[in-house]
């Protein structure tokens, strides 16, 4: 503990990276500076290091971390056999990082869209005794209208479905020591970190960046990928959905219930059967309608359900440079 106030803590970047050749460079060379200045400062100390993951990708991206990893041993990698995800490949190096000691870890994206000089600010909180500490877009920059859109219905769900998310947060935190002990503890399969965070109950705070444009190469995320990491924030914090297809099963049988009344009166007081017709289409698609729609809500936790039951390893290590 003395040492560690003499000399500072032992801290770990870790940067999930997909087919990243582009800025990876770059980005190493950024982190490796900050890394840097903080050693000078002695907020943290000598054995800080960078730890990156390969999530399997296809372009020269391993090629890079090697050739830093051999000529520093701040650089330290991971590779994936295949692609897993960004929050797998953020699992694996908080845990990655875990085990190499660190006393806390932070996660950054592989295009520095976040800003880095804040990463002494991250250090600082940790410090003052925050466990987790969650950057924050502090504006929205997203361009394209129907992400801004879609990442804003989210987070809107996602409080009204009572799962905790912290608004414009998105991978960018500092986790300390005792967290990451935890982390491991969270064996479920479809992983939503920016709940698990904020589950835990440690002491957190917030700290608030600017966003910048990517630096070259594209966004790895793609509509679909977007709506899986959601739809798996859903489906794996909250069972509001379920118990909303309950509430609207009750609603829905007492409406029929009432349909059912109105149908029968028309056939024994006003005897023309023929409007009733009508009412029988409207009700037919109503009802079918819905009930699609609430299997597809119940399937959804059933698929859950069934990723978690296998129990299947999240991510499979190929290579660790260490
Ligand atoms: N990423 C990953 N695996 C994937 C997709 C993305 O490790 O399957 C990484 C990517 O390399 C980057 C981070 O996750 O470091 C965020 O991706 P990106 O910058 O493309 O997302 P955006 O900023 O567009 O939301
Ligand atoms: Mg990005």
């Amino acid at each position: 503990m003395l040492l560690e106030k003499m000399n500072g803590l032992k801290l770990a970047i870790v940067v999930p990276c997909y087919n990243e050749q582009e800025v990876l460079a770059i980005t190493i060379q950024k982190l490796l500076d900050v890394l840097k200045e903080l050693e000078q400062e002695k907020i943290i100390n000598i054995n800080s290091f960078l730890y990156l993951v390969d999530d399997g990708s296809k372009d020269s991206t391993f090629e890079i971390i090697k050739t830093y990893n051999r000529t520093t041993k701040k650089v330290k990698g991971l590779k994936f056999t295949r692609n897993f995800g960004n929050q797998n490949a953020i699992l694996a190096g908080l845990l990655g990082a875990k085990k190499l000691g660190c006393d806390c870890a932070i996660t950054i994206d592989a295009d520095l869209q976040q800003d880095e000089n804040l990463i002494k600010e991250f250090v600082l909180k940790y410090k003052e005794g925050y466990e987790i500490v969650f950057g924050v877009r502090k504006e929205y920059k997203i361009k394209n209208p129907i992400k801004r859109l879609t990442s804003a219905l989210f987070y809107k769900t996602m409080s009204i479905l009572g799962a905790n998310v912290i608004p414009n947060h998105s991978e960018y935190r500092l986790v300390g020591k005792k967290a990451l002990e935890t982390l491991s503890n969270f064996k479920e399969y479809g992983l939503f970190l920016r709940s698990v965070f904020t589950e835990m109950g440690y002491k957190t705070t917030i700290l608030p960046y600017n966003t910048k444009a990517r630096m070259a190469g594209k966004t790895k995320f793609n509509f679909a990928s977007l709506c899986t990491l959601a739809i798996n924030g859903i489906t794996s914090f909250s069972v509001v959905p379920l118990r909303l297809v309950a509430i609207l099963g009750i609603i829905l049988t007492l409406v029929s219930f009432g349909v059912g009344l109105e149908v029968i009166w028309e056939k024994l007081y006003l005897k023309n059967t023929i409007p009733g017709w009508t009412t029988l289409v409207v009700c037919v698609c109503f009802f079918s309608g819905i009930q699609i729609f609430c299997l597809g809500i119940i399937s959804e936790y059933l698929g859950q359900i069934f990723r978690e039951v296998k129990s299947r390893p999240r991510y499979i290590e190929e290579m660790e440079l260490i």
